[in-house]
């Protein structure tokens, strides 16, 4: 099939969180199996320095945006057969520090940042000669591209624009600003309406979406189910119930080419099932890198994360306070976000001198380092659409504890589940306390060398690679319409 993707993240060139990742890793594996993918993708800052067979295009790209025309470079690269990313150009737009936001604080022209992109991504879906077959779209940021494919369609004369995907990666992010921004669409206002992108008087780009796409997808079974509640809709379950049967939950893959503890480039020392001392040398290096002392059967608890509400860091450090103080036991955290949350996370390190190791920043290599030095990696998120941080453990022999939501809960066997099977700890209850109860789990099961390697065994023989993903991925193309 001839797919082609528009995200604001791709990995390796530019990463936020699991969107980026996953992007990449469907659009690898779709042009392996001899597919023909294109990814539209903007062209931040630093990606033609890191990448410099990135190529411009002769290329003539404007749209109107509002008011105003507004040109765009295009830049291109093939990392591998089948498989061209088409970076889209426009310094004033994209050449910025940050990618949605800066010093803390989101920029105040993202609704001209990304409606500009989707016009750019439309551009290129009508005029690419290759005639993309499906558009799939991630997230709120290309959320308007339905829409406007449609006015294309009906006001500029495409006679018959391919079907549209959209992938929701997070319902939380939905892209809402001040209702004159729809505007920038030139979308005749009288299309500004509860069926298209108003909510509640803003104009929404995810709601746009998900009304006007073909099949909607989300990242995991159960969370495809969650969002059409009340209680993890964010405001959309009812739009998301009427459209139930387009709706549809694919369990995102993992890139095993880069997360695999036997080929890590980044780990000191690599490890298979049948080779786990070796897991026990990063471990104290990785104490050491840290600067925490080594000391023989503690065990090591790590997270690493966006520092937000989400992953539920106000139950992770209540329960690790009371945790740390009673047990011997070490934790490492790797996150960077929100400033309370730092706070807390450092004075929990002060307060457990010699147990807690706080790493402030974005650091890829290091992230590989932590999910293979510890022991159990804790996620106890409030909501968690996929997850895929439980699955690099997984496969790093690094059990994962977390609380029973989304990709967590389809993706973690616990042993009230199966007992041979387990390859984790779940907890329900959104409390400290659950989490604190599932942590004494996890100090019992290591207490208990046979059961413990058991589980590690069976984490890293869960097997969560991208083919039988992208699989479902390409029936989901081809939607009865
Ligand atoms: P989300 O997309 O909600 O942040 P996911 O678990 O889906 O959560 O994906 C997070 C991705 O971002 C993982 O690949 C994780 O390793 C990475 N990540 C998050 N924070 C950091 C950080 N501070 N340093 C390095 N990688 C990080």
């Amino acid at each position: 099939m001839r797919v082609l993707m528009a995200s604001s993240e791709v990995h390796p060139y530019s990463k936020t969180g699991g969107l980026g990742d996953m992007v990449a890793g469907l659009a690898k594996t779709l042009a392996k199996k001899g597919h023909n993918v294109g990814i539209v993708t903007p062209l931040y800052r630093g990606i033609r320095e890191k990448h410099s067979d990135v190529r411009r295009a002769d290329w003539h790209m404007s749209v109107q945006l509002g008011k105003r025309r507004v040109s765009g470079e295009l830049w291109v690269q093939e990392p591998m057969p089948g498989l061209t990313l088409y970076f889209v150009g426009q310094p004033e737009f994209f050449n910025r520090q940050g990618i949605y936001s800066e010093g803390g604080s989101d920029y105040g022209d993202n609704a001209e940042r990304f409606i500009f992109f989707s016009k750019a991504v439309v551009h290129l879906a009508r005029y690419l000669p290759w005639q993309p077959e499906v558009i799939h779209v991630h997230d709120w940021q290309v959320g308007m591209v339905p829409l406007l494919l449609r006015q294309e369609q009906h006001a500029s004369g495409w006679r018959s624009p391919p079907p549209v995907m959209l992938t929701i990666h997070n319902l939380a992010y939905q892209g809402t600003f001040a209702a004159n921004a729809f505007q920038l669409t030139n979308i005749p206002w009288q299309q500004f309406n509860i069926r298209t992108a108003e909510f509640y008087g803003a104009m929404d780009c995810l709601k746009a979406g998900i009304a006007a796409s073909d099949v909607i997808t989300t990242v995991s079974p159960r969370y495809a189910r969650e969002i059409t509640t009340e209680e993890f809709g964010c405001g959309l379950d009812g739009l998301l119930r009427e459209r139930i049967k387009v709706l549809h939950g694919v369990l995102n893959g993992v890139d095993y080419e880069e997360w695999n503890p036997a080929a890590d480039v980044h780990l000191p020392v690599r490890y298979t099932a049948t080779t786990l001392e070796a897991k026990e040398l990063v471990k104290r290096e990785l104490l050491k890198e840290i600067g925490l002392p080594v000391k023989a059967r503690v065990p090591l608890f790590g997270t690493i994360t966006r520092l937000a509400e989400q992953k539920g860091l106000d139950l992770l450090v209540p329960a690790l306070d009371e945790m740390l103080a009673h047990n011997e036991m070490q934790f490492v955290v790797l996150g960077s976000g929100e400033q309370r949350y730092e706070r807390a996370l450092h004075h929990l390190e002060k307060k457990h001198p010699g147990k807690v190791g706080v790493r402030i920043g974005y650091n890829h290599a290091l992230s590989h380092r932590i999910e293979a030095a510890c022991d159990f990696y804790l996620m106890p998120s409030r909501f968690e659409p996929c997850g895929l941080n439980q699955l690099y453990s997984l496969r790093y022999g690094t059990i994962p504890v977390v609380r029973a939501v989304g990709g967590l809960d389809d993706s973690v066997i616990d042993a009230q589940e199966n007992t041979q099977d387990a390859t984790g700890i779940k907890f329900s209850e959104y409390s400290p306390a659950a989490l604190a109860h599932a942590i004494r789990k996890a100090l019992a099961l290591y207490a208990a060398p046979q059961a413990f390697h058991q589980f590690r065994v069976n984490a890293m023989a869960a097997d969560f690679s991208w083919d039988q993903t992208a699989n479902r991925y390409l029936d989901l193309y081809q939607p009865k319409r």
